[in-house]
């Protein structure tokens, strides 16, 4: 007797078990989409596993319907990396397997791209054809040609250029045959160039990719930018095409950072796939059967490309390994740099974790030996790393300036502007202003769904909820008694953009943040106006931080780094450095010389002032003391359980029944919790449902067994109308 197993393809906590079934006479293997019966309705599953045994009657299982796919469209290693994500993250399995499958292939909506192609059917004839045909017929003759010339064509094309008629004469009198082709889209066309690729590694870039490519391990490569970490990721990935191996090269945001695409095209040709969310329905369709087939060997993305379809992984590149975007923060919830080392280990492949500001984490692992630790402490142009120049904003208020810009910044600006060289600003607040408040009674604009202020954005003329997208009318005057004046909180990217826009009226000004990007491709467009010179100050959020290139680019302006200083979260300073260490390296990265104007009202924090020396090491030891003082990550875990429910009466409950639990699981591992609390959430209200947290923060010693017990009290408290989440050291705790 043979028994399937079989994740039903819903995802719900509820019905996330493996269900029995009875195998069909037709062969199916594991990792096979099936149908089956469920309840009275048919499902889709994934068949996971195949075995003799089963603890239910066996006269009463159902039988499995059929297969969906001819061949297994999960690989045994994603399976298990599969399993993997439920023990770690208690991610259900439903959700697991959906995230290595495109999801266009779940609802059978894309279909493969089929074009027309013709070409000549008999040359001889063709030739003859030419000479009886009358002499007027030209565009027939020059079709002939054409494709004599160039041996085939796509129909769609060849009607455009000699007119449908035509070839649709020539079609009928079997000059011209015609096949179905399946072609493959191709995500981002435009990121094609020609990169230098005949480089000589230096001394200690040869020596690093020597390390990587001859033992297996986990690398942590810290390295300043400009240091060649990119040319190391080819080198080792050519070594591992030469191996007849295959690599996953993960990016924090493939459309901010073209240059990465572009090198390895460049490099590698079709062999490099890219898998992303902004791609089409259809691009990321044809992408995945790529990869799954064989047909691309290295994969390009974000952090879902860690779930590519490939087989025989010899290499993982975590590139910026530090970027909060490798944490998945809603539904499933994962950290990417996990889910990659298990991959890593799973299928006998080396990972590498590379940035120029490594989380404090992963430089801890490197330190105590978890990881290796590669350095490339030099630039490749030997150039030293742009001055920084700190400015204190309380100074320019005493001085008479309240002004968004200091006197330093503006003379920058002036004769950046004038020696037509480019600038960029950054802050990290998009939008005009953080909210809207009566001068006379205080009422503050707030969103109706959320507790949270709105957001004023003048462009759009509205008032935007930046937790659940609703947006309102701007007020005029105060609804609550009337008074006309209003005034509005810290700035953002649009007013930095209206104060240029004065400052310097005849210079050209892009804006890049959530709001100016929206649509496929805008960020294309505004970074290639960028580097042709069509604009020539770029202001923006931190998505103007990431690995961008611009030869042109001489002056950095940040112009309120107290934004990311003053959140309230412990990786706050972490997060700092980090960002002035990125937005900084845009400055100065060809020949011109380039400098950095930091402006705060806290000049002589610790943070700006190491981060002005670029001196990672230091920031490390001093932070890392820190969170052994004060126990905190890497020396303890954070878990957050969120209760979220649109009666709060419920969520509380939820809260409450929970914590009691947890408090026995305190009793019983007394010296495992240095930390627990219940408490309202940050925000207390999101999309108008109330949210409740327990806090909690575990020693290692025996955090694995504590947390997997809180996952099943998860389970068990479930609840109709509240939902609970557990989350694994949370970057974001509002
Ligand atoms: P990182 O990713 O560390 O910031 P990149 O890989 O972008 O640095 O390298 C910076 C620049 O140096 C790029 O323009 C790259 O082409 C160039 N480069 C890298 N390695 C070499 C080398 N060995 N010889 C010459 N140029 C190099
Ligand atoms: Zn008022
Ligand atoms: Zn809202």
């Amino acid at each position: 007797m043979k028994i399937g197993r079989v994740i039903i393809d819903i995802a719900s906590s509820l019905v996330d078990n493996v269900f029995d079934y009875l195998l069909p006479s037709e062969d199916i293997s594991v990792g096979s989409r099936v149908l089956v019966p469920f309840g009275k309705i048919t499902k889709e599953g994934y068949l996971i596993e195949i075995t003799s045994n089963t603890e239910y009657d066996p006269s009463k299982l159902k039988t499995i319907i059929s297969a969906i796919d001819t061949f297994p469209i999960i690989q045994p290693d994603q399976l298990e990396l599969a399993k993997f994500m439920k023990r770690k993250f208690n991610t259900g399995m439903c959700d697991a397997l959906r995230l290595f499958l495109p999801s266009e292939l779940r609802l059978g909506r894309v279909k493969e791209l089929v074009k027309t192609e013709c070409f000549i059917k008999d040359e001889t004839k063709a030739k003859e054809y030419l000479l009886t045909v009358r002499k007027n017929s030209l565009n027939q003759i020059s079709a002939i040609n054409y494709l004599l010339e160039h041996g085939s064509e796509n129909l769609t094309i060849l009607n455009k250029k000699f007119n449908s008629a035509s070839i649709k004469k020539l079609i009928n009198n079997e000059i011209i045959s015609t096949k179905a082709v399946t072609v493959r889209r191709t995500p981002y066309k435009t990121y094609q160039d020609f990169c230098n690729n005949n480089i000589t590694l230096t001394l200690t870039q040869q020596s690093v990719v020597d390390r990587i490519t001859n033992e297996n391990n986990v690398y942590l490569l810290h390295g300043v930018t400009g240091s060649g970490k990119t040319e190391v990721y080819m080198h080792c990935m050519q070594n591992m095409i030469d191996k007849n191996k295959t690599g996953i090269m993960l990016v924090p945001e493939i459309s901010l950072t073209p240059q990465v695409l572009m090198n390895f095209r460049s490099r590698f040709g079709n062999n490099v796939a890219i898998l992303h969310s902004g791609l089409s329905m259809g691009e990321r369709f044809d992408e995945w059967q790529r990869i799954l087939f064989g047909e691309a060997k290295i994969v390009i993305g974000a952090r879902s490309a860690i779930f590519a379809p490939l087989k025989n992984i010899g290499l993982i590149v975590i590139d910026e390994e530090h970027d909060n975007s490798y944490n998945s923060d809603s539904n499933p919830r994962y950290s990417t740099i996990e889910v990659a080392k298990e991959r890593a280990r799973l299928s006998g492949a080396s990972l590498v974790l590379g940035s120029a500001t490594p989380s404090l984490v992963s430089y801890h692992n490197a330190m105590t030996g978890n990881y290796q630790l590669l350095e490339m402490k030099e630039r490749i142009n030997k150039k030293e790393l742009p001055p920084l120049k700190i400015i204190d904003m309380g100074g320019e208020i005493l001085s008479g300036n309240t002004g968004i810009f200091s006197n330093a910044l503006k003379s920058a600006l002036i004769k950046t502007v004038k020696e037509k060289n480019q600038a960029m600003l950054f802050i990290n607040r998009r939008g005009f202003a953080s909210f809207l408040m009566c001068k006379k009674c205080g009422w503050v604009a707030k969103c109706n769904d959320c507790d949270v202020s709105l957001v004023l954005h003048k462009y759009e003329k509205s008032l935007k909820c930046h937790y659940c997208g609703n947006r309102y009318k701007i007020f005029t005057e105060c609804p609550e008694c009337g008074n006309s004046e209003l005034s509005t909180g810290a700035i953002g990217t649009e007013r930095v953009v209206k104060e240029l826009n004065e400052l310097l009226p005849n210079v050209s000004v892009a804006r890049m943040d959530n709001d100016t990007t929206k649509t496929k491709d805008a960020h294309l467009k505004i970074l290639s106006d960028f580097r042709s010179g069509k604009t020539q100050i770029l202001v923006g959020t931190q998505m103007i931080a990431k690995g961008h290139d611009f030869p042109s680019v001489t002056l950095v302006g940040i112009i309120d780094a107290d934004v990311s200083l003053y959140q309230s979260s412990y990786s706050s300073s972490e997060q700092t450095f980090e960002l002035i260490t990125q937005v900084a390296g845009r400055a100065g990265r060809a020949d011109k010389a380039g400098e950095i104007y930091l402006q705060t009202y806290v000049p002589r924090h610790y943070v700006y002032k190491l981060a002005s020396f670029y001196d990672y090491t230091a920031f490390y030891k001093k932070e890392i003391n820190l969170r052994q003082v004060t126990m905190y990550p890497p020396f303890t875990k954070i878990i957050r359980i969120l209760f979220t429910s649109e009666s709060e009466e419920l969520a509380k409950e939820a809260a409450r029944v929970y914590y009691e639990q947890v408090r026995n699981l305190q009793n019983q591992y007394e010296d495992s919790f240095v930390y627990l609390g219940v408490m309202r959430s940050p925000i207390g209200r999101i999309q108008n449902k109330y949210r409740l947290q327990i806090l909690i923060r575990l020693k290692p010693n025996k955090e694995e067994e504590i947390t997997k017990k809180l996952f099943e009290l998860s389970s068990t408290i479930k609840k109709s109308n509240t939902t609970v989440f557990v989350e694994i050291n949370p970057q974001n705790l509002s």
